[in-house]
């Protein structure tokens, strides 16, 4: 049979060599691993810092011998493969353990070599023994064990993407104090930034601490010094912010990398050289709704990969769709899912859009455990074609999400959106779920049925002292208002609606949009033309 060896022996890497026995049983397969450990859960990795995952060990998924006894495949951990020879079709190993070198030769060989941790040489100190990443079990056992040494009590995370959120979210559970970083102005770059203003007030209602829009400059033994100047108390330091492609092998064997400097690709992850294949974190993946080269390193997409690389290599053909980006993190009581583009890359790559912030329920009010989920959708213009969304609440939000990934990977638009027949009990959703319910908006939006503004322009309204109507109760009211608002409950308004000016724009809002759009119905109604619901209303105001 056909000698296949696999660099890196984590998801890309494993998934191969498991989906390549299953089509070929007469091939020789090796994995080639440079750590200790293959197909761990690098998902998993933080829930160890917080014994959601109670042992280390439970993290590795399979084992070496496991492999040999269910696959037939050989496993070589602690073995680092230093260079690929194109030309003898060879690869040269170090043995990390023996301390030997020693060539194997291919047929085929796959890179799922994933990404490396950055630790900018920019940053004062950033080798120093108290600053860790987070990639392996290893990285995790080593963090842990020296977090959880006496003494070491505040924790400074460079970076507030995912892995960054859950590594603070996890030691803040084991009882450290946890300061997060962050560089830009948000958490989460896949969620907009007024859906982030969710996820901020999460963390710091959880005793996180939050400093934005300020980068690291120096990390000293017991603190770290922000561009700004600022110095935050952290006897341990981790960063987090985000990975680079292992490219080095492909680009040392001659291999042509892609602009975004991950390994190129063809449509069955072939590399520049027809007997290499590259799946994962280490290579430039398509983004189907930008039609741009990007990089994904997530693990979806590169188990999806590595099947359609095995495939390909045992003759059956596959189909690289590209990607859309979809991801989904947990920050304490809050779930946040997103895919497609959001507001900001959707105009970034200029595609016309518009997008509307729905706050349904869950599922109904009586059932216990129902919340608001709040949920931006963004859609093309004038298609109504689904570009994207994100949700975020205590409850399944990530169902939701999936349905819109679904959707946008068959071109849905708001119309199929509206009519998609989801199941439905009362303790799981609502007769008209979140995501018809969202569509059904959009197509209001889009159809100009009514007009909105976004609540990224209430501070701009109140301040220049637009009419703004606030349609709750008089109790809702009373426990909080928009300055200067007039409060006409929803109620009232037929009696009452005299008291609205025709000459000016009104704008209007409740506590989620439901009743401020069935106010804004009641007022086209009787001839006014010039009303407004301010998206998001009441509960997206109170995060932004
Ligand atoms: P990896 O799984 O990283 O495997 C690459 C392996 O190759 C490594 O073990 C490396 O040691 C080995 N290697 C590299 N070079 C060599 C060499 N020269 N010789 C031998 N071996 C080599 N993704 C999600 O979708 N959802 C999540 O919730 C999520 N959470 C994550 C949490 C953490 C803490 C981390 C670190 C990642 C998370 N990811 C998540 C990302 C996901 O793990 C990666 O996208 C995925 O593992 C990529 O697979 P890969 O095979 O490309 O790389």
């Amino acid at each position: 049979g056909k000698r296949i060896l696999i660099i890196g022996g984590v998801t890309g890497g494993a998934s191969a060599a498991a989906r390549i026995r299953r089509l070929d049983a007469d091939a020789s397969i090796t994995i080639f691993e440079r750590g200790e450990h293959v197909s761990f859960s690098n998902c998993s990795l933080p829930y160890y810092l917080s014994r959601t995952v109670e042992e280390a060990d439970y993290l590795l998924v399979m084992t070496p011998e496991g492999f040999r006894d269910s696959y037939d495949i050989e496993v070589r951990t602690n073995s680092e493969v230093l260079a690929i020879d194109r030309e003898s079709k060879k690869i040269r190993v170090k043995d990390k353990i023996a301390g030997e070198e020693y060539e194997e030769a291919y047929d085929e060989l796959v890179l799922s070599p994933g990404a490396a941790p950055i630790r900018p040489r920019s940053i004062e100190g950033v080798f120093l023994p108290h600053v860790f990443t987070v990639r392996n079990v290893n990285d995790i056992v080593n963090l842990d064990q020296y977090v959880r040494e006496k003494d070491r009590h505040n924790v400074a995370v460079i970076g507030g993407g995912f892995i960054g959120l859950e590594v603070a979210e996890n030691l803040k559970e084991s009882g450290k104090h946890v300061a997060v970083v962050e560089a830009a102005d948000q958490v989460m770059a896949p969620f907009d930034y007024d859906m982030s203003q969710i996820l901020h007030k999460e963390l710091l209602d959880h005793g996180v601490e939050l400093y934005l829009g300020d980068g690291v400059k120096a990390i000293a033994e017991d603190h770290v010094t922000l561009v700004s100047g600022r110095k935050i108390p952290a006897d341990v330091v981790v960063l987090a912010i985000g990975v680079l492609p292992e490219t080095s092998l492909a680009k040392d064997a001659g291999l042509e990398l892609g602009v975004t400097g991950a390994i190129k690709v063809s449509p069955d992850f072939r590399t520049s050289d027809p007997h290499i294949y590259a799946v994962g974190d280490a290579i430039e993946v398509y983004n189907s709704l930008t039609r741009k080269p990007a990089k994904l390193p997530l693990a979806g997409p590169a188990q999806r990969q590595a099947r359609t690389a095995a495939d390909a290599i045992c003759g059956k053909g596959g189909a690289n769709k590209g990607v859309i980006g979809s991801c989904a993190v947990r920050i304490f009581g809050m779930n946040a899912a997103a895919t497609g583009l959001n507001e900001k890359t959707a105009k970034q790559n200029g595609i016309p859009c518009d997008y509307v912030y729905t706050m349904a329920m869950d599922k109904v009010g009586l059932m216990p455990g129902s919340a608001p989920a709040h949920f931006k959708l963004v859609f093309e213009v004038p298609t109504g074609r689904i570009l994207g969304a994100q949700s975020i609440g205590a409850g399944n939000v990530d169902k939701r999400i999936d349905v819109i990934a679904t959707m946008i990977a068959m071109n849905g638009t708001l119309e199929d959106l509206k009519e998609l027949e989801l199941c439905y009990s009362p303790i799981f959703g609502t007769a008209r779920d979140i995501v018809n319910q969202a569509a059904l908006v959009a197509l209001n939006v889009l159809h100009g049925v009514f007009r909105q503004v976004h609540v990224s322009d209430v501070r701009e309204l109140v301040e220049s002292g637009a009419y703004i109507v606030d349609v709750r109760t008089p109790e809702e009211f009373a426990e909080g208002h928009l300055k200067g608002a007039v409060n006409i409950p929803l109620g009232e308004l037929r009696q009452r609606v005299s008291e609205i000016p025709e000459d000016c724009p009104v704008y209007l809002h409740c506590r989620t949009s439901q009743r401020s759009y069935n106010a804004i119905m009641a007022l086209k109604g009787r001839g006014y033309e010039n009303v407004y619901n301010i998206s998001g209303s009441f509960l997206g105001i109170s995060f932004y």
